[in-house]
Formats: C-alpha cells, sequence, structure tokens
C-alpha cells in the first residue's frame, strides 16, 4: 500500500448521484462498499463531506439570506450528509464516528484531534462534519486543515472527473490530463482544483493531493495502492 492513512474528500454533490438536489441512497451505498474494501486492508480513512447538494452560503447570499447565517447553514448540510454516510458506512459493516466542528452532541462527537487520531488507530472511520465551523470557509479547506492536523499523507479529492486537464474536460474534447504537477504549476497555469485558502494551505504544509474519479468501481483502491489513476500534485 501507498499509504497507510488518508483524507478523503467528497463533495457534497457527489453525493447527489444523477439527482439535482438531495442524497441518492445508491451513491452513498456504492461509496461506502468503496470505502470498506480499503478500510478491510488496513489502511486509516478519515472523511471530509461538503454540503453542496443541500446549502451553500454563497448561494444563500445571493437570494438575501446573510452571508454568515448561510455558511452556518451550509456547515449544518455538511453534518446532515455526514450523518448519511455514517450510516450507509456501518451499514457494509464498518465503525465509523461522526465527529463535528459545531458541537452538537446528541447526534456527534465534538471534534478533538487526539480523539479522532485513536479512532483512526482503532480501524473506525472518522467523518469530519461541520467544516472548520467559520463561515468563509470551505470544506475544501475543511479537508486540508484536518488531514494536517490528523497527519493523514494525502488527500484524495474523489470527483467525478477522472483527474487535472489543462482545460476543462466537460467543454474541450482535445483537454490533456496530468498524471503529476507540481503546486507551483498549479497556480501558474491558474488550474482550479481547490479554493486558494485550501490550495495554499496544502502548498505550505507539503501535503499531496489526489484528484481523481471517485464514480469508477474500484477506483479508490487503486489511488491507495499507489497505482497511477488521477492526477499528484505534489512539489
Ligand atoms: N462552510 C463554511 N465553513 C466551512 C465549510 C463549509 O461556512 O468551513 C459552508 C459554506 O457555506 C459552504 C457550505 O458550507 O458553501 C457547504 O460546503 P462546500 O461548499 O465546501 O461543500 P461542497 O462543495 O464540497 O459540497
Amino acid at each position: 500500500m501507498a499509504y497507510k492513512r488518508i483524507l478523503l474528500k467528497l463533495s457534497g454533490e457527489a453525493l447527489m448521484g444523477d439527482r439535482q438536489h438531495g442524497i441518492d441512497p445508491k451513491r452513498l451505498a456504492e461509496y461506502a462498499e468503496e470505502i470498506k474494501t480499503i478500510v478491510n486492508q488496513g489502511i486509516e480513512v478519515a472523511i471530509v463531506i461538503g454540503g453542496g447538494n443541500i446549502f451553500r452560503g454563497v448561494a444563500g447570499a445571493s437570494n438575501g439570506i446573510d452571508r454568515v447565517q448561510g455558511d452556518y447553514m451550509g456547515m449544518l448540510a455538511t453534518a446532515i450528509n455526514g450523518l448519511a454516510l455514517q450510516s450507509a458506512i456501518e451499514a457494509a459493516g464498518i465503525k465509523t464516528r461522526l465527529l463535528t466542528a459545531i458541537k452538537m452532541e446528541q447526534v456527534a462527537e465534538p471534534f478533538i484531534k487526539r480523539r479522532a487520531v485513536r479512532h483512526l488507530e482503532k480501524g473506525r472511520v472518522v467523518i469530519f462534519g461541520c467544516g472548520t465551523g467559520n463561515p468563509y470557509f470551505t470544506t475544501d479547506t475543511a479537508a486540508v486543515l484536518r488531514a494536517i492536523e490528523i497527519g493523514a499523507e494525502v488527500i484524495l479529492k474523489g470527483t467525478r472527473v477522472d483527474g487535472i486537464y489543462n482545460v476543462d474536460p466537460e467543454k474541450h474534447e482535445d483537454a490533456i490530463k496530468f498524471d503529476t504537477i507540481t503546486y507551483k504549476d498549479v497556480m501558474n497555469k491558474g488550474l482550479k482544483i481547490m479554493d486558494m485558502t485550501a490550495f495554499a494551505l496544502s502548498q505550505e504544509n507539503n501535503l499531496p493531493i489526489i484528484v481523481f474519479d471517485m464514480n469508477t468501481q474500484g477506483n479508490l483502491e487503486k489511488v491507495i495502492a499507489g497505482k497511477n489513476i488521477g492526477t499528484l500534485v505534489d512539489k
């Protein structure tokens, strides 16, 4: 195995499957199976889940909702997704814990770094909810932050595209995919993988990022095995 402890970032939108909104139980179950496979190989798995399938603060603000209120709504949305993901992973027979950056003690544990690490050591999948707990941030930034805190070796950003391209592959047929790319080249070429805050934090801390297609069965396992799928961003 190429990695021992990883942080998987899943966007809220990924949970929609073919829907326009909300959560697709089939997609959730598929993800749970993918995650189960790598947990059974002894990989310590932490997950940061987004909330874009339910609510985004920026979108709320353009419809008259106060930005900070909206961001808290977005953070609560990630907790909803976290609960759904927890349920699906446990249904697949894997123990999990949901740790949130905003205290909600009836439904989740508060985020405490040492506790998160202990859960991982015991083989539990740790799901981080509520992003960073602060408005004006994203769950990508939360993913990088938590990955650094728990000492994950890599961030796996599961998306619906199979890596980073020089131009948008959904708009340009001749788009070229990078197998590996440096942080510097990502900046120079103006490629968008994560927002600037998240990206700067990962660069500063030399945390590699792998962007890969999470919707193809078996891909997560391949990434863990060190196979060259997706795009690796490194120094
Ligand atoms: N959010 C926030 N602080 C955080 C993480 C998230 O305020 O640390 C809010 C923000 O409004 C964001 C929403 O939660 O739009 C959902 O998160 P995100 O957009 O990152 O989800 P994704 O795009 O991954 O589904």
